[in-house]
């Protein structure tokens, strides 16, 4: 196969396995995340695809090729980390060319490989400036170039934006993806940023105590989660306790709503959640009566111009419901109301 190969991966150190069996295939041209909370072993498993660690059991296979015991320069893979590490003594084009200058490769064409990748990074005519002089930003375009130098097969990032401030960091975000479309190189960033992730990727693995949780399309997974955990991670949702109630039926406060269907592996005895978007919620009128809703009373309103979020308490689970200024309900805090939980809004898992 074309592409990255991770087969039966896991690494302890000492009584801590940092990774468990895992098992991916990424397709050459690709752009995946690892998305996880803090300790969940993305960083250990980027560590591992660059030959920073060594797996404990399991191989590394880049086109075909077995990597598993080769050291990190051999492995053809450009690296950007959260520190950039660049060096502070060198200009911005010797820092981009560093790793060409130790392979012997002559000043001329270094020079112009650096300006070609400066430009390739929008950041033209600034191989000569000391790396000082520039901002966070240019900085991290600089470290991406000098990942890019050697023309790497792989491209591995380990949280490179989370320094910069939120705005820049977006902006980064949209123009590294629009970057690796324009080259096709397989990608892979460690973040514990969904809407991050989200943003990048072809396909999000999220991670989850050294395991991988639901790999997928963004899309995919925030729409149909594997697990509440998934649910709760990409996105927020309202997980409401159920139970079933036959067929697509379940019970939540003890009445009955459709869904679009309960899992094929539930068991009848299992617990169940549902999880329910809060922009498939919706809010009306108390006198308003339709199928799949049930009464509770505004708690509170939080409108930040952009969207408007309905906190509804029924019985007693809270439900929040989010709407664009334009599908702003028609209620006030203290109201009492009916919330819809669309059937085919209602994503049952196993508890
Ligand atoms: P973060 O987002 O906080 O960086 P992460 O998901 O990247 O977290 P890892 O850094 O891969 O997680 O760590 C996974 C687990 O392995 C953690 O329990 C961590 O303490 C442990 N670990 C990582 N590196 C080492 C090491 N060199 N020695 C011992 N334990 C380690």
């Amino acid at each position: 196969m074309s592409g990255l190969e991770l087969q039966n991966i896991s690494k302890r150190f000492g009584s801590v396995t940092a990774v468990s069996d895992i098992n991916l295939n990424i397709p050459e041209g690709r752009f995946i995340s690892f998305l996880g909370p803090s300790g969940c072993g993305k960083t250990t498993l980027l560590r591992l695809i660059a030959g920073l660690e060594t797996s404990t059991t399991g191989q590394i296979v880049l086109d075909g090729e077995d990597l598993t015991d080769k050291p990190t320069h051999q492995r053809n893979i450009g690296m950007v980390f959260q520190s950039l590490a660049l060096f502070p003594h060198l200009s911005v084009g010797e820092n981009i060319t560093y790793s060409q200058k130790i392979r012997g490769i002559e000043k001329t064409v270094r020079r112009k490989r650096a300006d070609e990748l400066l430009e390739l990074v929008q950041l033209p005519g600034v191989a000569d400036r000391n790396i000082s002089q520039l901002s966070g930003g240019q900085r991290q375009r600089v470290a991406i170039a000098r990942a890019l130098a050697l023309e790497p097969k792989l491209f591995l990032l380990d949280e490179p934006l989370s320094a910069l401030d939120a705005k820049l960091r977006e902006e980064m975000q949209v123009e590294l993806r629009i970057l690796q479309e324009r080259l096709g190189i397989t990608t892979i960033i460690v973040t514990h940023d969904q809407r991050e992730a989200m943003t990048m990727s072809d396909e999000v693995v999220v991670m989850s105590t050294a395991r991988i949780a639901q790999v997928g399309a963004p899309l995919d997974i925030y729409r149909n989660p594997a697990s509440a955990f998934v649910a709760e991670f990409i996105g927020t949702s309202n997980l409401l306790k159920a139970q079933q109630a036959g067929g697509n039926k379940i019970t939540i406060e003890g009445q009955t709503f459709e869904t679009d269907g309960l899992p094929d592996t539930l068991k009848p005895e299992d617990g169940i959640i549902v999880s329910v978007r809060p922009e498939d919620v919706h809010v009306y009128p108390e006198s308003n009566e339709g199928p799949n809703r049930m009464s509770g009373t505004v708690t509170f309103l939080r409108d930040v111009g952009a969207s408007v979020e309905t906190f509804v308490q029924c019985g007693d689970v809270q439900i929040v419901a989010m709407a664009t200024p334009k599908d702003r309900p028609d209620v006030s805090k203290g109201d009492n109301v009916k919330v819809e939980l669309p059937a085919e809004s209602c994503v049952v898992l196993k508890a």
